[in-house]
């Protein structure tokens, strides 16, 4: 039985369940307390656009943890309760089952949620989003069944959607406010390799334009009614406009909150007693030099683990390099760094941009900021180390395949 302090998480997914991990492991013996909202054991979100939607991943595959691993480690978890409010005064929580619930030390794994798609008739049948494993397992239905869907957003979501969809054999258009698929991500440079690669596939991309309704028939949505009038008749419409930081409970307590909950390097919010991690906490990054909110998988992985050890007291500034990846097609990506479109002034490419066998280098004033690696493996890590060296580069020794990546710093 644990004995000594209650530290409690709030929000039972993957950083959730890898700070209970990280507390076991650093060898905390109080009470550990990891309450969500959902009724599923804490799991993986990447299979749910990708794998698990395509039919060829089940969803053992993608549990943090198997059943019996919270009660073996004296975890105690409570699913399908939500936290509602938290005291700070009194250090103590109110839960949805109308019980409250003490703690020494808070964390709050919240995550993210979808943003609605502010037009007339989005809140039709029909009108889909993607975050959990039971959104995945309708868009799974309508896919099984649907001829055509419309696909709002050309981000990351939206594009792995569309790519389920052809998958699938379902007509499918992809409707953007943005010029390029992915522009706000990755620049003017990059982003024409996924509009390629998606009208390869056959997808109906309609670019640079405004959803101004969804159209419905019966409570159910028919098509989308674009700005330029054109309508897209779609028997689903499936929406992936971003998400935002699920924040509500922290502002209520009066937590600094600007999107996301702010924290400093070891994950403490504006209350030393409470941290935050995961898609909900905007950390501040040392390398980085100010804050950043990364809604990716590799971040809920580690960022938990740090913010873990703050709350046992050891001294921790979270400073890993942000990492993503995605699957569309045949096309396999992975992401390492930050760069904001206003922080580069150059691009560079290496690789067979076409043939799509690249990696793309994002450069300002001569240091790489981030790095895409396409259909290219195992320099990921080589991409980490050249950016966080931050030491210039040949500009023609990084275009050079044959030249290995960590021999492409400049010589003086
Ligand atoms: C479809 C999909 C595909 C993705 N693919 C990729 C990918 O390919 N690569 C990549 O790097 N990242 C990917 N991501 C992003 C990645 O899954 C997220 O970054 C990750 O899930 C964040 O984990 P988290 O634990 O911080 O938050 P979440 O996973 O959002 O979990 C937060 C949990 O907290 C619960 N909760 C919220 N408020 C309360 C409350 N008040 N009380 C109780 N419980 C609460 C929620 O119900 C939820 O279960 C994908 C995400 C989605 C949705």
């Amino acid at each position: 039985m644990p004995s000594g302090p209650t530290f409690v998480i709030v929000g039972a997914s993957l950083a959730g369940a890898r700070a209970a991990e990280a507390l076991r492991t650093e060898g905390f013996e109080g009470q550990i307390v990891l309450v969500g909202h959902e009724p599923h054991y804490p799991y993986e979100r990447p299979p749910l656009s990708k794998g698990y939607l395509l039919g060829s991943e089940d969803r053992d595959s993608f549990v943090v943890h198997g059943q019996g691993w919270y009660a073996e480690h004296g975890i105690d978890l409570r699913l399908s309760t939500g936290v509602t409010a938290i005291d700070r005064d009194l250090r103590q929580l109110a839960l949805s089952t109308g019980e409250t619930l003490g703690y020494d030390k808070l964390l709050l794994t919240t995550g993210a949620t979808p943003k609605l798609l502010p037009v007339p008739g989005a809140t039709a049948n029909g009108v889909l989003y993607l975050r959990s494993v039971d959104d995945s397992d309708r868009l799974r239905g309508t896919l099984s069944s649907a001829s055509r869907v419309v696909v709002i957003g050309a981000g990351w979501i939206g594009l792995e959607v569309a790519a389920a969809a052809r998958a699938a054999g379902v007509a499918t258009t992809v409707v953007s406010l943005d010029e390029q698929p992915l522009l706000p991500v990755l620049g003017p440079e990059v982003s024409p390799v996924f509009a390629d690669l998606h009208r390869e596939h056959g997808v109906d991309l309609r670019l640079g334009v405004e959803v101004e309704s969804i159209q419905v028939s019966a409570d159910a949505a028919t098509g989308v009614r674009l700005a330029d009038g054109t309508e897209l008749a779609a028997d689903a419409v499936i929406v992936g406009i971003g998400v935002d930081p699920a924040a509500e409970l922290a502002v209520n307590a009066g937590l600094e909150v600007d999107e996301g909950v702010l924290t400093d390097a070891a994950l403490r919010t504006s209350d030393p007693d409470i941290y935050a991690a995961g898609d909900v906490a905007r950390a501040y990054h040392p390398l980085i030099g100010h804050r950043v909110r990364v809604e990716h998988w590799a971040n809920a992985r580690h960022q938990p683990v740090a913010a873990a050890r703050a709350m046992l007291g050891q001294e921790v500034a979270y400073d890993r390099l942000p990492y993503f990846f995605s699957d569309q097609y045949d096309l396999g990506m992975e992401y390492t760094g930050y760069v904001t479109l206003d922080r580069y002034d150059r691009v560079i490419f290496r690789g067979d941009v076409a043939k799509r066998e690249f990696v793309a280098f994002w450069l300002s004033r001569g240091l790489v900021q981030a790095g895409m690696n396409v259909n290219i493996w195992d320099v990921a890590d080589e991409i980490r180390d050249l950016i966080r060296d931050g030491l210039p580069v040949d500009p023609e020794r990084l275009a050079d395949p044959s030249v290995p990546i960590p021999d492409t710093r400049a010589k003086f």
